[in-house]
């Protein structure tokens, strides 16, 4: 195998920072034109990390000059009073995108509430309206974290068409919805999960690999083509307790072409897609 010196880093953190302010000049010019795009995001619980995620939503709107609104609610919230919020905010003209905050309580149906959401202003892209815009190329907001992972690759400068793109991974919200990407871009794609056989006989062919499966070390360096473009989904936590993810980093970046770093890769873009899309509602919106 020949190893490379070492991946190129593909920076999340600097590549948000200029689609931010993109955003923000965006944003300015709405406001001129008497617009300005708004998004509310509803959170019902106590979790943790749900707040966390929460308040850097927040904290990033605030930044790029978009209007916010916060509802928060305790866990004994009805899913009747939920959706009676929601059908209010779809009414409501301040504001251009809804996100409730995954996960609900568990007396919420989720599917009722992604689908209770309008498609004007479902931003996270996860009601099977927006995927199926997605799966048809029609006009509509891609989930935000493949959306992000699509602008990593994207400034690699690599060329998608008839690269060999793996996803490791099959979930609504990122490994389905990233394949479907790839394949616009006329990548041949592949994508795994946890009943796929051989995994490496995979991601060994891959000219760009997706790792979004929630687990420490999926994809080792044996398992990487020379040169390859490495995408690091995951979001886990080391035997010290620090944030990891699904690639074993250390040893991938000696033979990828490129990698993203976590933290620092994934999950600044996340969040960076998510003004994008509240944007371009608001933009949607203003031409109407
Ligand atoms: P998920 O819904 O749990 O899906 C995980 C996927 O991995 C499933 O399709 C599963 O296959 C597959 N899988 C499990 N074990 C496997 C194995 N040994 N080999 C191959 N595939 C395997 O998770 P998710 O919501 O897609 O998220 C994936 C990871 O990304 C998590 O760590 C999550 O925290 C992280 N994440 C990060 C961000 C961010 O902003 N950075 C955003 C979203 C998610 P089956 O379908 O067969 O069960």
């Amino acid at each position: 195998m020949t190893i490379s010196p070492s991946a190129q880093l593909i920076d999340g953190v600097a590549l948000s920072r200029q689609l931010r302010g993109e955003v923000a000049r965006d944003v300015s010019n709405l406001i001129q034109r008497g617009v300005r795009p708004g998004l509310a995001v509803i959170l019902v619980g106590e979790d943790s990390a749900s707040q966390v995620y929460v308040r850097n939503k927040i904290k990033a709107c605030e930044e790029a000059g978009l209007h916010s609104v916060f509802d928060k609610y305790d866990a004994t919230l009805s899913q009747a009073d939920l959706l009676a919020r929601i059908k209010a905010l779809n009414a409501d003209k301040t504001i251009h995108g809804i996100l409730v905050q995954m996960p609900l309580p568990k007396h919420i149906d989720p599917h009722c509430v992604i689908e209770t959401i309008a498609t004007s202003k479902d931003v996270d892209g996860f009601s099977t309206q927006s995927a199926g815009e997605l799966m048809t190329g029609a006009p509509g907001f891609n989930p935000c974290t493949p959306y992000g992972c699509m602008k990593l690759i994207e400034s690699t400068g690599i060329d998608l068409r008839g690269k060999h793109a793996v996803v490791i991974g099959r979930s609504n919200t990122v490994g389905k919805p990233m394949a479907v990407m790839l394949l616009q871009k006329s990548a041949t794609v592949t994508i795994c999960h946890s009943a796929t056989q051989n995994l490496k006989s995979h991601t060994l062919q891959a000219d760009i690999i997706v790792a979004a499966v929630g687990r420490r070390d999926v994809l080792t360096a044996d398992m990487v083509k020379p040169g390859a473009v490495v995408i690091d989904v995951g979001m886990n936590r080391n035997d010290e307790g620090r944030l990891c993810g699904d690639v074993d980093f250390a040893g991938v970046h000696k033979v990828a072409g490129h990698i993203t770093p976590v933290p620092g890769g994934v999950g600044p873009m996340t969040i960076t897609m998510l003004l994008v899309n509240t944007l371009q509602a608001a933009q949607r919106a203003a031409a109407l």
